[in-house]
């Protein structure tokens, strides 16, 4: 390290400085000037979402499917429940996956309504049922006894004296072979029916006057690899056929939900959504599935990759090790603080490696703890990360935020939730959501009684 210092001011013959092409390194759709540019309008810290790469995520993942005649993506509305966002994935034909009130609202306000809404909850409160079958929604639910909670909760709808036409259900599968060492043991989730309680739960719906119906399943989260898809096909099928036969009904979709992951470090190769359809594909062909629908509940790989947070450097700290103290905090993105996830931190402007007559030289680098301000000692957005040597100032770029970022953010220790800007298409960009004030927070306070 101190030798690339070294080389840096002995060498004064620079040919050029280029992005550093590696496999270190995440592009971005900006630089710094914009972001300092930006930072005079809406102070920092703040997400900035992609258009494009939005737009982008949603064709791509659309086109890996386009061999299926009824396919559709239920963007997972509580991965991003930015109105702005969805209204972008509405116009690509995606659905939203809700499973709150707030998200069956926020899809009715944009006009996301009927059978274009996956109502996939758990635990749920009537009144939730409820607003979801006044929109239409697909309801698909998550226990056996829930095909009663439902019915009685529809009782409050005079049009809803039973059953809602199309139903579905979520399956767990329990214990399968090889699946446990990738996404945890399905028998320890508390989501979904049990094989056995499947063809009950159909047998239960026909007879009590359901029409169409649809299965869901997810067994996977944040994969990477594109075969697990097959095998969840796979399974998922072999269901479908085993269900049909046994209770007499057809089965108009199934559901594979989310899980299809993002390559968060750089050096990991990204999932081939076009390798995941092909897949899918060949097992619904082998299985001659047809005319079966194939839906998906993506959030991760819709979003992610379309999202950042943009925060500025305001501390450094030596004490028994360095720590780089940043204006956001694990209120505004919580993943790396909640599952020790990783995010690729890029310091803006400095990710260069210049080219001199003798070679090449990297920046000079440090290795840090970036850490936002709480209370709490996981309030860290990385640890021991070898980063370009930082200066208080600096714009870091934390990436591949736009899934589960913003929306599991919190007000813990009176932190406020950040703004949200939109990079549209023409290079414009718009605020989406404001930054959240005192006054906010202060909203739900009964100050009157207080002392
Ligand atoms: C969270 C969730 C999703 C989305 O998961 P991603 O990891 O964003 O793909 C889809 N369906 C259900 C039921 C979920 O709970």
């Amino acid at each position: 390290m101190k030798r690339e210092n070294e080389q840096l001011t002995r060498n004064p013959i620079v040919f050029c400085s280029l992005p550093l092409v590696n496999k270190k390194m995440k592009p971005l759709p900006f630089d710094r000037d914009f972001i300092e540019n930006l930072s005079s309008k809406y102070p920092t810290p703040f997400y900035l979402y992609d258009e494009r790469t939005l737009r982008q995520n949603a064709r791509s993942f659309n086109a890996a499917f386009a061999w299926n005649a009824g396919f559709k993506e239920y963007f997972a509305v509580k991965a991003n429940p930015n109105p702005a966002l969805l209204k972008i994935l509405q116009s690509e034909n995606l659905g939203g996956d809700c499973s709150s009130l707030a998200e069956l609202v926020i899809c009715e306000r944009i006009g996301i309504t009927g059978e274009n809404i996956m109502f996939t909850s758990n635990d749920t409160p009537a009144a939730e049922f409820v607003k979801a079958a006044e929109l239409g929604a697909i309801i698909n639910l998550d226990d056996i006894t829930h095909i009663d909670f439902l019915a009685q909760s529809l009782q409050q709808i005079v049009y809803h004296s039973t059953l809602p036409e199309l139903l579905s259900f979520r399956w767990n599968p329990g214990a399968l072979r090889n699946v446990e060492s990738v996404i945890g043991n399905p028998v320890e989730a508390k989501y979904g029916l049990t094989t056995e309680q499947m063809f009950e739960a159909y047998r239960i719906a026909k007879r009590r006057g359901v029409k169409r119906f649809g299965l869901h399943t997810m067994i996977a989260s944040n994969m990477l690899d594109g075969l697990f898809f097959r095998f969840t096909a796979q399974t998922v099928f072999e269901l479908v056929r085993k269900i049909e036969r046994q209770t007499d009904i057809r089965i108009e979709f199934v559901n594979i939900g989310g899980g299809f992951g993002t390559a968060y470090r750089p050096e990991e190769t990204p999932l081939d959504m076009r390798q995941v359809g092909a897949l899918i594909y060949e097992e619904y062909e082998k299985a001659k599935m047809s005319p079966l629908k194939i839906f998906t509940e993506s959030g991760r790989w819709i979003a992610a990759s379309a999202g950042t947070l943009i925060t500025r450097v305001i501390h450094r700290k030596d004490i028994y090790k360095r720590y780089v103290g940043v204006d956001a905090c694990m209120a505004n993105l919580m993943r790396p603080g909640m599952y020790a996830a990783y995010h690729h931190i890029s310091v803006l402007d400095k990710e260069t490696e210049t080219f001199t007559r003798t070679g090449s030289i990297s920046p000079p680098m440090e290795t840090v703890d970036i850490v936002g301000s709480l209370c709490e000692n996981c309030d860290k957005f990385a640890v021991d990360r070898k980063l370009p040597m930082i200066e208080i100032g600096d714009f870091l770029a934390i990436h591949d935020a736009g899934a589960h970022g913003y929306s599991m953010g919190f007000q813990y220790n009176g932190k406020l939730r950040c703004a949200e800007l939109l990079l549209q298409e023409d290079g414009t960009v718009r605020q989406i959501r404001r930054a959240e004030t005192l006054d906010d927070y202060f909203a739900t306070m009964e100050w009157d009684t207080a002392g």
